[in-house]
């Protein structure tokens, strides 16, 4: 099959789209390098270097097919800086989306997966979280991947675009194999920083909040290895064929921050130098997935199902590359 991947050169684009080429597809990557990397675009993939606002090059791009699918990674991807630029992150993210849906009606791509995100539930209480649980985004990010699954169902009532959703919990990990890892500039996620912190990279970890509402005062969360998630991928593109999905994706535990700080320790051997910070708006208590309709629907299980052997993998990579994947 050959596959369109936007966000390629990102960390759970990259991850994907190497399992791609490894179950034997033809991958094309469209990225405009805003975060993502050319180091991460993995070996055999295509690659053009551009912007989903520019809709002549995507059109053109598109019209080059035919494209069996299209996999969307490209956004704005941080729960914390769209609170501070939200009409910005609600244009990027909805603008770049429609020329894309909009293209691939066009050019009858018949097959959209998108990567959409747990943070468009606000956990109020109701643990864990399926994919019917209320929707009630805590931030314009969540808020813009929730208004994406909506016009990708309009695509499919009115053009009869299969789609898939799947919204991530939280990513984590690296390539077992050392090829790919996380690298974003500024980092903002707790394993890469708390990683760094322990090595010595940089300052003490700012822990955001100790007052929510959780056995320990701090947010919980659904740790999934990027490998994992990308093997979910694979299935679903398969599942395609029957009728659109959603499916939440997570691994069902969920994991203190607190508990994420004591794991890092254990792996690292070192101490983890913290502080307490205030809380970091956006950021709902918990998030943790029930993982049935995917596991039952997909036959999808995680092979990575311990925190410990998540953050080994990307403490391998952070200590193979401690500039990322700047020099490479
Ligand atoms: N976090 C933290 N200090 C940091 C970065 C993150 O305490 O320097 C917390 C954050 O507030 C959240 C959890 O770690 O409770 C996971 O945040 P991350 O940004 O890794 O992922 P998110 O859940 O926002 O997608």
């Amino acid at each position: 099959m050959r596959y369109l991947v936007t966000g390629g050169a990102g960390f759970v684009g990259s991850h994907v789209a190497l399992a791609l080429i490894e179950h034997g597809h033809h991958v094309t990557i469209l990225d405009n390098l805003s975060t993502g990397h050319r180091a991460a675009i993995p070996t055999g993939a295509q690659f053009h270097e551009v912007d989903l606002l520019d809709t002549n090059r995507l059109n053109t791009i598109l019209a080059n097919g035919p494209w069996d699918g299209v996999l969307h990674f490209a956004a704005l991807s941080l729960v914390g800086a769209s609170m501070a630029t939200p009409y910005h992150y609600l244009r990027q993210n909805m603008l770049t989306s429609l020329n894309l849906i909009e293209g691939c009606v066009r050019y009858n791509v018949p097959r959209f997966l998108f990567s959409s995100t747990a943070a468009l539930f606000n956990n109020q209480g109701n643990t864990p979280l399926s994919e019917d649980s209320p929707i009630n985004p805590g931030s314009p990010y969540g808020e813009s991947k929730f208004l994406i699954e909506r016009a990708l169902n309009w695509a499919e009532r009115i053009h009869g675009l299969r789609y898939g959703c799947l919204r991530y919990f939280n990513a984590a990990g690296a390539d077992a194999k050392g090829r790919l890892g996380e690298d974003h500039q500024p980092e903002t996620h707790l394993i890469p920083l708390a990683l760094d912190s322990a090595l010595g990279r940089r300052p003490p970890l700012k822990l955001f909040g100790n007052d929510y509402p959780t056995p320990d005062g701090t947010c919980i969360r659904d740790y999934v290895h990027v490998s994992d998630l990308a093997e979910a991928h694979i299935l679903t593109l398969n599942r395609l064929d029957t009728g659109s999905v959603t499916y939440n994706l997570g691994t069902g535990q969920g994991f203190s921050n607190l508990n994420i700080l004591k794991a890092i320790e254990t792996v690292t051997g070192r101490e983890l130098p913290w502080d307490w910070a205030p809380r970091r708006e956006g950021d709902p208590a918990i998030l943790v997935t029930d993982p049935t309709r995917i596991r039952t629907e997909l036959g999808w299980q995680p092979r990575y199902t311990k925190i410990e052997d998540i953050i080994e993998t990307a403490f391998r990579w952070r200590l193979a590359h401690p500039n990322g994947y700047r020099g490479l």
